[in-house]
């Protein structure tokens, strides 16, 4: 076994590959970039060299430095993780000449599955099912339209080269086909450097199976069952469990001899991937056809280690080594269900948009609120960390193991929903409506699921006003309990008999005001464009009361609330849950086991606000680009007024005023790029 690699990787899985060498006492070098200098990757290995600038072409794709760090290391091999230059079959070849060991398949592999059309033709004389389709060298513009024809509309266009979902074109009509492939052509020269294509017919409804197939040095060759990767947007994965809800074990086993077939047919040695696409028939029947092969660790492999019970990285170090595999496949069984949810930076709601920024608030569902090995959480960022453009947006991976699938699926809502995460938009959320959505809560998986329940997934609230206001309100008057400040009580009235005052009088509370023997404390908020006030009041038992908004659409009741850990257990119209609670500027963030919400805080809550009102600094919530300002200097402002606007998280928010005032200055100019806390305007009294 080796003493000492090197990891040609970055975030999750750099940690991943790290996690294993260490439990196998291999030391690990790291390399990284500018903008990872302070990565947690980076402080997984025992030794990091930095090899370049923050854009991947300028130091995760530098093979050249990659291999002159392991040189000056003395990493004896390399694991190239995904991603970056795990399917580069010259990096491959460049390892070995250089006397590393590149754990991954030989060039050859790689290059044999490299293109999608060349690697189809290998798989039909190797006997494995295709999708019916063209996949010649032949890419005379009249013979694939032909094709197209002969194959029957609708198509998929796809660049041989393609990957990460990209370089794809459905065609309905005929019509159709010379844009689609003009388009399709164009994005594959700028993504993968060339433009052939191959046509296959579209198939309906499709699931995405996929099996995890290992090779050795010795000639021995195993499936490690399948995984159902069928939720997906934009052909990318979202969601990917083992086993395939429906799978037979015939049709496992006739999955698994294609993909061992496919394998041996490239002498194929290390962890890899048959990607099938599975038609599914009106009377049950599933057809599945080879898609691809993914010639490295795949993003999703923690599930197949989920119901395998076995370290897949401790396989490829293993196998890179010179050792045969450590089991033969009657050996190999499953056990329960396991789920991964990848957990991205980016706006469902804007058509997935990735989204940048810091993570502000990363807070992550314990794993030992399960059983042990329950839960895994795959990540390789902590709190504060950037999530930069020049990279990938996924943040981490939840897997979750259960018994059965519905088990599972409970485990993972519950582990989503203690995964908060502010500072930047994230699929949270979203990910929760999908696990709970009819479809996959029945495993009526294919590859339109995300559509088909777009009804239930698309621009939902899942916290009411209510919820919100009386987390914002509950939170407030709890920390100023934790400060000792005795909270307000009713008075007996003016100059009345209070004797114990040696604290700071409450009542004198500039957003106070009492009426005799009931003290009120007015909020206002706004939630999704709308203002809301709420009225406080402390009743002469101590007891509080809330009422949320006004005439018929208000809500009136006593709130009570309680420490819980960090959070509050609030109780409010008839309405009981615990709530997290992080306020960035102006805007809370309200967590609760029901999901998140934000609101914003216009007026004068707690002490963070009051400090803004004496000092009349509006600073940024989160860096971001300033859109405009409504205000210049001179100009008179009532509280809550809107006084300029910023995007950040490619939406914007506007910044309000906390009090009523003067311009005294604007700080920036409508376009300029601004950090976190920067102070915006001046306001004076
Ligand atoms: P597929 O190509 O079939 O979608 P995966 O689901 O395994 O296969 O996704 C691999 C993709 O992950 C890569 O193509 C790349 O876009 C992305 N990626 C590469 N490196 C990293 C990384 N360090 N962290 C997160 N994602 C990465
Ligand atoms: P990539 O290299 O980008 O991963 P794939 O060939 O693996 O490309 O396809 C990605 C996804 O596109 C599949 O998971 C599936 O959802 C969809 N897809 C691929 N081929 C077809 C097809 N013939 N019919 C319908 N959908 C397909
Ligand atoms: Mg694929």
């Amino acid at each position: 076994m080796f003493k000492k690699i090197l990891i040609a990787n970055r975030g999750e899985i750099a940690c991943r590959v790290a996690a294993t060498c260490a439990r196998l006492a291999i030391k690990t070098v790291a390399v990284y970039s500018d903008a990872d200098a302070n990565a947690k990757h980076v402080s997984a290995c025992d030794e990091a060299v930095h090899i370049g600038g923050s854009a991947p072409k300028d130091s995760y794709l530098q093979w050249q430095r990659i291999l002159a760090a392991a040189k000056a290391t003395g990493a004896q091999a390399v694991h190239p993780g995904y991603g970056f230059l795990s399917e580069n079959e010259e990096f491959a070849q460049a390892c070995a000449d250089a006397g590393l060991v590149f754990i991954g398949p030989p060039p050859s592999a790689i290059k044999a599955m490299g293109l999608k059309a060349e690697s189809k033709q290998l798989m039909e004389k190797a006997g494995v099912p295709l999708v019916p389709g063209y996949h010649g060298a032949d890419q005379d513009l009249v013979l694939l339209k032909k094709e197209a024809t002969r194959i029957g509309y609708p198509v998929l266009i796809k660049a041989s080269a393609g990957g990460g979902g990209k370089g794809m074109r459905a065609v309905d009509k005929a019509d159709d086909f010379d844009a689609a492939l003009a388009s399709c052509k164009r994005e594959a020269i700028n993504s993968f450097g060339e433009d052939a294509v191959l046509i296959e017919k579209y198939v309906q409804r499709p699931r995405h199976i996929e099996i995890q197939v290992f090779g050795d040095t010795h000639g021995n060759c195993v499936y490690l069952f399948e995984r159902d990767c069928s939720v997906q947007r934009r052909h990318q994965k979202v969601l990917e469990e083992a086993p395939a809800p429906g799978m037979t074990q015939t049709m496992r086993e006739q999955m698994g001899a294609a993909a061992v077939a496919a394998a041996k047919a490239v002498n194929y040695v290390g962890a890899g991937t048959v990607e099938f696409i599975v038609q599914q028939g009106d009377d049950g029947r599933m057809d599945f056809y080879f898609m691809e092969m993914n010639t490295r660790l795949q993003v999703e492999h923690p599930v197949t280690e989920a119901i395998t019970g076995l370290d897949l990285v401790e396989w490829q170090l293993r196998v890179a080594s010179g050792e045969p595999l450590p089991c033969k496949q009657q050996d190999l069984r499953i056990h329960g269900h396991a789920i991964e949810a990848r957990i991205c930076a980016e706006n469902p709601d804007n058509n997935f948009l990735p989204a940048t920024g810091s993570l502000q608030v990363y807070r992550k569902p314990a794993c030992t609120a399960f059983e042990r090995s329950s839960l895994r959480i795959d990540d390789g960022v902590r709190q504060g960390d950037a999530i930069s453009p020049f990279y990938d947006s996924m943040v981490a991976k939840l897997i979750v193991h259960g018994d059965t699938r519905e088990q599972a699926l409970a485990r993972m809502d519950e582990a989503l929903s203690h995964t908060h995460i502010v500072g930047l938009a994230t699929n949270v959320q979203f990910l929760r409506y999908v696990v709970k959505s009819p479809s996959f809560a029945q495993a009526n998986l294919d590859t339109a699921l995300i559509p088909r329940e777009q009804a239930v997934l698309f621009k939902q609230e899942p916290l009411g006003l209510n919820v919100a206001v009386a987390a914002c309100v509950a939170h407030a008057v709890h920390s100023e309990q934790a400060e000792h400040l005795p909270p307000p009580r009713s008075s007996p009235g003016r100059g009345g008999s209070q004797t114990h005052t040696t604290w700071t009088d409450p009542f004198a509370r500039r957003d106070g005001f009492r009426p005799f023997g009931v003290a009120q404390r007015r909020f206002a908020f706004e939630f999704h464009g709308d203002k809301v006030e709420a009225t406080l009041s402390y009743l002469h038992d101590g007891a509080l009361h809330l009422q949320v908004g006004e005439g018929a659409q208000q809500t009136v009741g006593s709130l009570q609330f309680a420490a819980k850990g960090d959070a509050l257990d609030v109780q409010f119209a008839q309405q009981r849950h615990t709530a997290f609670l992080y306020q960035k500027g102006p805007t809370a963030h309200v967590f609760t086991a029901q999901g998140a919400t934000q609101i914003i805080v216009i007026d004068l809550l707690a002490h963070a606000s009051a400090s803004t009102a004496q000092t009349g600094r509006l600073t940024a919530p989160m860096p971001g680009k300033v859109v405009s300002f409504a205000v210049k200097a001179g100009d008179a402002v009532k509280a809550g007024q809107a006084l300029a606007v910023m995007e950040a998280m490619k939406m914007e928010h506007t910044i309000a005023a906390p009090k009523d005032g003067t311009v005294a200055e604007l700080m920036y100019a409508p376009g300029d790029q601004v950090t976190e806390g920067a102070e915006l305007l001046k306001l004076a009294a």
